[in-house]
Protein backbone atom coordinates (compact mmCIF):
# COMPACT_ATOMS: atom_id res chain seq x y z
CA UNK A 1 0.00 0.00 0.00
CA UNK A 2 1.26 3.48 -1.35
CA UNK A 3 0.33 6.40 0.93
CA UNK A 4 1.37 9.79 -0.68
CA UNK A 5 2.35 12.30 2.13
CA UNK A 6 1.39 16.04 1.01
CA UNK A 7 1.88 18.73 3.62
CA UNK A 8 1.91 22.96 2.93
CA UNK A 9 0.46 23.36 -0.45
CA UNK A 10 -0.03 26.76 0.06
CA UNK A 11 -2.54 27.31 -2.53
CA UNK A 12 0.02 26.65 -5.30
CA UNK A 13 -1.84 24.74 -7.64
CA UNK A 14 1.59 24.58 -10.01
CA UNK A 15 3.23 22.60 -7.22
CA UNK A 16 0.39 20.32 -6.12
CA UNK A 17 0.35 19.17 -10.11
CA UNK A 18 3.84 18.72 -10.48
CA UNK A 19 3.75 16.44 -7.36
CA UNK A 20 0.62 14.16 -8.22
CA UNK A 21 1.86 13.66 -11.56
CA UNK A 22 5.51 12.27 -10.45
CA UNK A 23 3.64 10.10 -7.45
CA UNK A 24 2.12 8.29 -9.47
CA UNK A 25 -0.96 5.73 -8.02
CA UNK A 26 -1.30 5.53 -4.55
CA UNK A 27 -4.06 4.09 -2.59
CA UNK A 28 -4.59 6.76 -0.06
CA UNK A 29 -3.14 10.65 0.13
CA UNK A 30 -2.56 12.56 3.26
CA UNK A 31 -2.54 15.75 3.77
CA UNK A 32 -0.73 17.42 6.37
CA UNK A 33 -2.60 20.97 6.66
CA UNK A 34 -2.13 24.18 5.29
CA UNK A 35 -3.89 23.85 2.00
CA UNK A 36 -4.23 27.47 1.49
CA UNK A 37 -2.42 30.74 2.17
CA UNK A 38 0.20 32.31 0.20
CA UNK A 39 -0.47 31.17 -3.00
CA UNK A 40 -2.35 32.23 -6.34
CA UNK A 41 -4.85 28.91 -6.44
CA UNK A 42 -6.86 28.60 -2.86
CA UNK A 43 -10.26 26.89 -4.82
CA UNK A 44 -8.66 25.28 -7.45
CA UNK A 45 -5.96 23.34 -4.62
CA UNK A 46 -9.16 22.97 -2.40
CA UNK A 47 -10.96 21.19 -4.75
CA UNK A 48 -8.24 18.91 -6.32
CA UNK A 49 -7.06 17.62 -3.00
CA UNK A 50 -10.83 17.15 -1.55
CA UNK A 51 -11.54 15.38 -5.54
CA UNK A 52 -9.11 12.65 -5.01
CA UNK A 53 -9.92 9.55 -3.93
CA UNK A 54 -9.07 8.44 -0.21
CA UNK A 55 -7.63 11.63 0.27
CA UNK A 56 -7.28 12.63 4.45
CA UNK A 57 -6.54 16.35 5.40
CA UNK A 58 -6.09 18.07 8.85
CA UNK A 59 -5.91 21.59 9.49
CA UNK A 60 -2.94 23.86 9.39
CA UNK A 61 -2.38 26.77 11.08
CA UNK A 62 -3.29 29.23 7.68
CA UNK A 63 -6.47 27.08 7.49
CA UNK A 64 -7.26 28.00 10.88
CA UNK A 65 -6.77 31.59 10.22
CA UNK A 66 -8.72 32.06 7.73
CA UNK A 67 -11.74 30.52 9.78
CA UNK A 68 -11.29 32.95 12.27
CA UNK A 69 -10.17 30.04 14.69
CA UNK A 70 -7.13 31.77 15.72
CA UNK A 71 -6.01 34.97 15.59
CA UNK A 72 -4.69 37.25 12.17
CA UNK A 73 -2.49 39.10 14.23
CA UNK A 74 -0.41 36.22 15.33
CA UNK A 75 1.20 36.34 11.65
CA UNK A 76 3.20 38.70 10.50
CA UNK A 77 2.09 41.44 7.86
CA UNK A 78 2.61 39.96 4.63
CA UNK A 79 1.54 36.44 5.56
CA UNK A 80 -1.71 38.39 7.30
CA UNK A 81 -2.14 40.47 3.62
CA UNK A 82 -2.37 36.71 1.56
CA UNK A 83 -4.59 35.17 4.63
CA UNK A 84 -7.25 38.08 3.84
CA UNK A 85 -6.86 38.22 -0.10
CA UNK A 86 -7.61 34.18 0.43
CA UNK A 87 -10.29 34.54 2.49
CA UNK A 88 -12.15 36.67 0.34
CA UNK A 89 -11.25 34.73 -2.70
CA UNK A 90 -12.43 31.08 -0.70
CA UNK A 91 -15.90 30.27 -2.45
CA UNK A 92 -18.08 28.66 0.73
CA UNK A 93 -17.84 25.67 -0.51
CA UNK A 94 -14.19 25.58 -0.12
CA UNK A 95 -14.43 27.42 3.58
CA UNK A 96 -16.94 24.30 4.36
CA UNK A 97 -14.21 21.96 3.23
CA UNK A 98 -11.73 23.48 5.56
CA UNK A 99 -14.24 23.61 8.28
CA UNK A 100 -14.92 20.62 8.12
CA UNK A 101 -10.83 19.33 9.02
CA UNK A 102 -10.25 18.06 12.15
CA UNK A 103 -6.82 19.29 14.46
CA UNK A 104 -5.13 16.08 14.42
CA UNK A 105 -5.74 12.37 13.97
CA UNK A 106 -4.85 9.56 16.21
CA UNK A 107 -3.82 6.63 15.81
CA UNK A 108 -5.19 6.14 12.12
CA UNK A 109 -4.33 2.91 11.60
CA UNK A 110 -4.86 1.84 7.53
CA UNK A 111 -4.30 -2.39 7.78
CA UNK A 112 -4.02 -4.74 10.56
CA UNK A 113 -0.34 -4.02 10.72
CA UNK A 114 1.32 -3.71 13.79
CA UNK A 115 3.69 -0.34 13.00
CA UNK A 116 0.76 0.56 10.18
CA UNK A 117 -1.03 2.98 12.96
CA UNK A 118 -0.08 6.53 12.77
CA UNK A 119 -0.70 9.96 14.08
CA UNK A 120 -0.59 13.03 11.95
CA UNK A 121 -0.55 16.33 12.86
CA UNK A 122 0.43 19.79 11.14
CA UNK A 123 2.58 21.44 13.46
CA UNK A 124 3.32 18.70 16.63
CA UNK A 125 1.44 15.94 18.37
CA UNK A 126 1.86 18.30 21.62
CA UNK A 127 0.06 21.63 19.85
CA UNK A 128 -1.43 20.03 16.35
CA UNK A 129 -1.55 23.84 15.04
CA UNK A 130 1.28 26.19 16.30
CA UNK A 131 4.26 24.17 17.34
CA UNK A 132 7.41 24.14 15.29
CA UNK A 133 9.70 20.76 15.19
CA UNK A 134 12.91 22.68 14.04
CA UNK A 135 15.19 20.69 16.36
CA UNK A 136 15.87 17.20 18.23
CA UNK A 137 15.50 18.65 21.50
CA UNK A 138 11.72 20.12 20.71
CA UNK A 139 10.96 17.04 18.59
CA UNK A 140 12.14 14.57 21.61
CA UNK A 141 9.71 15.96 24.05
CA UNK A 142 6.58 15.37 21.94
CA UNK A 143 7.51 11.72 21.75
CA UNK A 144 5.28 11.50 25.29
CA UNK A 145 2.65 13.00 23.34
CA UNK A 146 1.63 10.30 20.81
CA UNK A 147 1.08 6.46 21.17
CA UNK A 148 1.50 5.02 18.01
CA UNK A 149 5.03 3.96 16.11
CA UNK A 150 5.11 7.09 13.95
CA UNK A 151 3.69 10.68 13.86
CA UNK A 152 3.91 12.94 10.08
CA UNK A 153 4.40 16.51 10.58
CA UNK A 154 4.86 19.43 8.36
CA UNK A 155 3.95 23.11 9.43
CA UNK A 156 8.20 23.97 9.08
CA UNK A 157 8.22 23.11 5.09
CA UNK A 158 11.93 21.30 5.70
CA UNK A 159 12.16 17.70 5.35
CA UNK A 160 13.20 16.18 7.95
CA UNK A 161 13.21 12.92 10.19
CA UNK A 162 13.34 12.83 14.16
CA UNK A 163 14.67 9.06 15.18
CA UNK A 164 13.92 7.83 18.70
CA UNK A 165 16.25 5.04 19.44
CA UNK A 166 16.48 3.02 22.44
CA UNK A 167 18.72 3.61 25.30
CA UNK A 168 19.18 7.40 24.01
CA UNK A 169 17.79 10.26 25.38
CA UNK A 170 17.69 12.75 22.46
CA UNK A 171 15.83 12.31 18.71
CA UNK A 172 18.44 11.74 16.58
CA UNK A 173 17.79 14.10 12.83
CA UNK A 174 18.36 12.85 9.85
CA UNK A 175 17.85 15.17 6.75
CA UNK A 176 16.52 12.79 3.86
CA UNK A 177 18.18 13.30 0.82
CA UNK A 178 15.76 13.65 -2.61
CA UNK A 179 14.48 10.48 -4.15
CA UNK A 180 16.07 8.46 -1.49
CA UNK A 181 14.45 5.39 0.70
CA UNK A 182 14.76 5.54 4.40
CA UNK A 183 14.03 2.60 6.51
CA UNK A 184 11.54 3.14 9.21
CA UNK A 185 11.45 1.81 12.58
CA UNK A 186 9.80 2.91 15.61
CA UNK A 187 9.39 5.42 16.65
CA UNK A 188 9.94 8.33 14.52
CA UNK A 189 8.68 11.64 13.77
CA UNK A 190 8.16 12.39 10.10
CA UNK A 191 8.06 15.67 7.79
CA UNK A 192 8.09 15.32 4.30
CA UNK A 193 8.75 18.99 3.41
CA UNK A 194 6.31 21.33 1.72
CA UNK A 195 4.86 21.04 -1.71
CA UNK A 196 3.96 24.56 -2.58
CA UNK A 197 6.66 26.87 -0.42
CA UNK A 198 9.98 25.03 0.33
CA UNK A 199 12.11 26.71 2.70
CA UNK A 200 15.35 23.86 2.57
CA UNK A 201 17.01 26.57 -0.24
CA UNK A 202 16.03 23.94 -2.69
CA UNK A 203 13.01 25.03 -4.55
CA UNK A 204 11.46 21.82 -6.10
CA UNK A 205 7.89 20.27 -4.26
CA UNK A 206 8.47 18.51 -1.53
CA UNK A 207 7.00 15.63 -0.77
CA UNK A 208 6.80 11.86 0.36
CA UNK A 209 5.06 8.07 0.01
CA UNK A 210 4.83 6.25 2.98
CA UNK A 211 5.08 2.19 2.02
CA UNK A 212 2.83 0.91 4.45
CA UNK A 213 3.86 -2.75 4.52
CA UNK A 214 7.66 -2.12 3.97
CA UNK A 215 7.44 0.66 6.25
CA UNK A 216 9.86 2.44 3.65
CA UNK A 217 9.81 6.25 3.68
CA UNK A 218 9.98 7.72 0.26
CA UNK A 219 11.59 11.07 -0.03
CA UNK A 220 10.73 12.57 -3.08
CA UNK A 221 11.56 16.24 -5.27
CA UNK A 222 10.01 17.25 -8.11
CA UNK A 223 10.25 20.52 -10.22
CA UNK A 224 7.37 22.50 -10.98
CA UNK A 225 6.69 25.38 -12.82
CA UNK A 226 7.61 28.25 -10.50
CA UNK A 227 7.60 31.38 -13.05
CA UNK A 228 3.64 30.07 -13.39
CA UNK A 229 2.86 30.27 -9.58
CA UNK A 230 4.92 33.76 -9.40
CA UNK A 231 3.16 34.82 -12.87
CA UNK A 232 -0.39 34.19 -11.31
CA UNK A 233 0.51 35.59 -7.32
CA UNK A 234 2.14 38.70 -9.35
CA UNK A 235 -1.36 39.64 -11.04
CA UNK A 236 -3.23 38.88 -7.82
CA UNK A 237 -0.77 41.83 -6.27
CA UNK A 238 0.61 38.77 -2.98
CA UNK A 239 3.45 40.26 -1.60
CA UNK A 240 6.41 40.16 -3.64
CA UNK A 241 8.64 38.63 -0.52
CA UNK A 242 6.62 35.48 -1.19
CA UNK A 243 6.86 35.42 -5.12
CA UNK A 244 10.44 35.92 -4.41
CA UNK A 245 11.18 33.51 -1.81
CA UNK A 246 9.63 30.19 -4.65
CA UNK A 247 12.87 31.04 -6.85
CA UNK A 248 15.12 29.70 -4.12
CA UNK A 249 13.41 27.64 -1.49
CA UNK A 250 13.66 30.38 1.33
ZN1 LIG B 1 2.74 26.17 6.15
Amino acid sequence: MRVLIISDIHANLSALESVLEDAGEFDMLWCLGDLVGYGPDPNECVNLVRGLPNAVCILGNHDAAILGQIASESFNPEAREALDWTRNALTESSTEFLKSLPESLESFRLIEQEHAAVTLAHGSPRQPIWEYLLDSYSATSNFDFFRTPYCFVGHTHIPVIYQLVDGKDTATLIIPEANTEFNMTPRAIMNPGSVGQPRDRDPRAAYAIFHVEDELWEFRRVRYDVKSAQQRMKKIGLPDRHILRLSAGW
